[in-house]
């Protein structure tokens, strides 16, 4: 007696082998039928003894391929159809595409192996994938996801690889980007305008040119990278002088995990988040010294290769750590066409080396840490993007803009929260730009007009994101920065109804008053919203905008209200001119621009603990500030009774003026910091009943000091939630936004 189920799956379940999976399963059970991918996932038709399609059932939920991640399975029972065997059916295309698609995956072990051996027709073939491994969201056109709508469908495929391709045994079974060095592109060596060498030859060539110490821009999965030998002091001197990017750390790549180990101290979970699908560039303590790689940092970032070029380009002799920055001048999008890499890019790179497969959507490489209290992405892009994150109870789409700042954005459709690559400060046209493609691109693979969705954005007048949302001319949730911050720990979690002490620690976003928050304390709930109950005591900002670039500036309005005023005038105070025309704003009270900003507040410190001059790059004088904390033992802290600033202020100048050591007082900051945070949470627990708190912001990156709250709550009744899927910082406010504007427009 046979029965038929009809069996849908969803989830990640589109180019990731599924199908042929199914396929195997179903010829070792017994059973006849088909599977094919739609626009929902993968749909089953299984007919065979009922015993048999029990344990079919049970091995497509247990034995899925690795990349897979399976959302939900419905199974119903359907009539019996004529089938005698098990068939892989093509996708349809008919209907809304809500599938997933696939984020892309690093080269597998298998291809890995045939990579380097001799005698496979894929020998040292730099884009050698198969289902379980290679690019996908990166060369997607539309969906679904078939080779005709990626970047591989202007290589049509040899009968060899057509071959493969076609049959359902092969571990090349609809693998959407297969090619060999018979039908597939290659890369190609390029200097002075002329291509050089094509192949291998090219990745040679390229490998020599680095160990010269030179300078290659070299396409990768998502786009270009500068590469250049990161144990060449003068390379990476030079590279830091045509990218105009005066100390921002670089990461860097090594050629295997034993080179990764010489340099940076992995514990077991900082190791598996290296081998992590994603590759991610991962954080960790360094113990090797590489000159300007990453100045005045304790922490230096390195990433494992992830595809077969990479593999070559280290096999065939390249330097042992590779500097592979994203290829762009300080703060544009990372150059991924080639005729505008090789624009952008000819001041910058000594050479090139293009791949000739297209890349359809830009995609950086994602940042991580391995905290003790589980990973933190800092930077979800390559490896994560678009996975969703969440599942959020709204039934209508919502579109999120996300922040100005490391800009990412989140669209949620049948509940799906896909979070986007980043695409990363708006503050040049290019980055607009890509911004506004990144929304049309979003919109178009889900098949979605902008009438069709609640669009959420900052509260920030003034922000492109807002201007962006305005135009889109459909419903719109504005959204205020700090809310959106602690919604977004609270989304990764799904937890709509739990109350919590929301804290927001931050550098700048909108308040309600207008005036710029970063340091605050909320009660609520995603579903009840956010009440501000707590913040840092104000202060201002003389300049505005100025003050964010120079810490001293910032350190002048906070000081300003200390009575008796801080005599500064001194060693071992060092302060350049701008300290004291600031205090002369103050004195004159002009553009002074009120603040509660904790960001601020860190940069304050960190001016008088010697950061003189103008950051670099966003938040560098307060990781500064961390990393000479973290070179000191646990201290007493600091008062920071209530969030006021002065008394913790008034004792790291005290102990300074007395000689005590940077480091130290950068310590007892922490700590006071700490302990008032968790002062002011005890308060609150008791006073709202509440036990859980959510920390979020672009200041809880600190380990110190996400670490000193997590250990002093450690003993008590606090769940501690913090960041985990989607950055604490801008990278996250999207998805913030859409949580709290989806329960908003679920509201009758
Ligand atoms: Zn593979
Ligand atoms: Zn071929
Ligand atoms: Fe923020």
């Amino acid at each position: 007696m046979a029965d038929a189920h009809r069996i849908r799956i969803d989830g990640t379940v589109q180019g990731v082998g599924f199908r042929p999976f199914v396929y195997r399963l179903a010829r070792r059970h017994g059973i006849a039928g088909w599977v094919r991918n739609d626009e929902e996932g993968v749909c089953i038709h299984a007919q065979g003894a009922s015993a048999a399609l029990d344990a079919f059932l049970r091995d497509v939920r247990t034995d899925a391929p690795p990349a897979a991640s399976i959302a939900s399975v419905r199974t119903e029972a359907t009539s019996l159809q004529p089938h005698e065997t098990f068939a892989i059916r093509h996708s349809t295309d008919a209907g809304p595409a809500t599938v997933r698609i696939t984020p892309d995956l690093p080269v597998c072990n298998d291809c890995r192996r045939e990579l380097f051996t001799p005698s496979d027709r894929r020998h040292r073939y730099p884009y050698i994938n198969c289902t379980n491994c290679g690019p996908r969201y990166s060369i997607v056109r539309s969906l679904p996801y078939d080779r005709p709508r990626t970047t591989m469908a202007d290589w049509p495929m040899c009968d060899a690889c057509a071959a493969e391709y076609q049959d359902p045994l092969d571990r090349r079974f609809h693998a959407q980007p297969v090619a060999c060095p018979d039908c597939g592109p290659t890369y190609v060596y390029r200097t002075d305008g002329t291509d050089q060498e094509r192949g291998e030859a090219a990745i040679r060539q390229t490998a020599r040119a680095l160990r010269e110490g030179q300078i290659v821009a070299i396409k990768g999965i998502g786009g270009y990278h500068l590469a250049c030998d990161a144990r060449n002091a003068d390379a990476v001197q030079r590279l830091r002088e045509r990218k105009v990017r005066a100390e921002k750390p670089f990461a860097v790549m090594t050629a295997d995990h034993d080179t990764a180990r010489g340099l940076v101290d992995l514990s077991d979970d900082a190791a598996a988040l290296l081998t992590d699908p994603a590759r991610p560039i991962v954080l960790a303590p360094s113990r090797a010294e590489l000159p300007g790689v990453a100045p005045n940092l304790r922490d230096l970032g390195v990433m494992l290769p992830y595809t077969p070029m990479h593999l070559l380009l280290f096999d065939v002799g390249a330097p042992d750590v590779l500097v592979m920055t994203s290829a762009n001048r300080s703060s544009e999008p990372i150059a991924y066409r080639d005729a505008d890499a090789l624009e952008r890019l000819s001041g910058l790179a000594d050479a090139f080396l293009v791949g000739e497969r297209a890349i359809a959507r830009r995609v950086d490489d994602s940042v991580a840490r391995a905290d003790p209290f589980g990973p933190v992405v800092l930077r979800r892009s390559r490896g994560y993007a678009p996975q969703a994150v969440a599942t959020l109870p709204t039934e209508r789409p919502v579109l999120a803009l996300g922040a100005d700042l490391k800009n990412t954005v989140t669209l949620v459709v049948n509940g799906q929260a896909f979070v986007s690559h980043h695409i990363g400060d708006l503050d040049t046209m290019a980055a607009r730009t890509a911004f506004e493609t990144t929304v049309e691109d979003v919109l178009a693979v889900y098949d979605l007009a902008p009438q069709d969705v609640t669009v959420a954005h900052d509260a920030h007048p003034e922000f492109a994101t807002t201007r962006h949302a305005l135009a889109l001319n459909t419903s719109r949730q504005p959204v205020q920065h700090h809310r959106a911050h602690v919604a977004s720990v609270l989304a990764e979690r799904e937890a709509w109804t739990r109350r919590v002490v929301g804290v927001a620690f931050d550098g700048t976003g909108y308040g309600d008053d207008g005036t710029i928050w970063g340091g605050e304390v909320f009660v609520g709930s995603v579903a009840e919203g956010f009440k501000r109950v707590g913040h840092l005591r104000p202060s201002v900002l003389p300049g505005g905008d100025a003050a964010i670039r120079w810490p001293v500036q910032a350190a002048a309005g906070f000081l300003a209200d200390l009575d008796p005023p801080a005599d500064l005038t001194g060693p071992p105070f060092s302060l350049p001119d701008r300290f004291e025309q600031a205090q002369q704003l103050i004195d004159a009270d002009v553009r002074l621009f009120p603040t509660t900003s904790a960001g601020r507040l860190f940069d304050a410190a960190a001016a008088l603990l010697g950061f003189t001059g103008r950051v670099a790059y966003e938040g560098q004088a307060a990781i500064e500030l961390e990393h000479q904390a973290r070179g000191h033992p646990r201290v007493d802290p600091y008062p920071f009774p209530a969030l006021d600033h002065r008394p913790l202020l008034t004792a790291l100048l005290d102990d300074r003026a007395a000689g005590r050591s940077t480091s130290a007082c950068a310590r007892a900051f922490h700590e006071g910091v700490v302990q008032g945070l968790v002062d002011v949470l005890q308060r609150l627990g008791t006073e709202h009943a509440v036990d859980t708190v959510a920390l979020s912001g672009g200041v809880f990156q600190n380990q110190l000091l996400l670490r000193g709250v997590h250990d002093r709550l450690a003993d008590t009744d606090w769940t501690v939630w913090t960041n985990h899927h989607v950055p604490p910082g801008d990278g996250g406010i999207s998805l913030g936004q859409a949580a709290l504007a989806a329960r908003r427009s679920d509201r009758p």
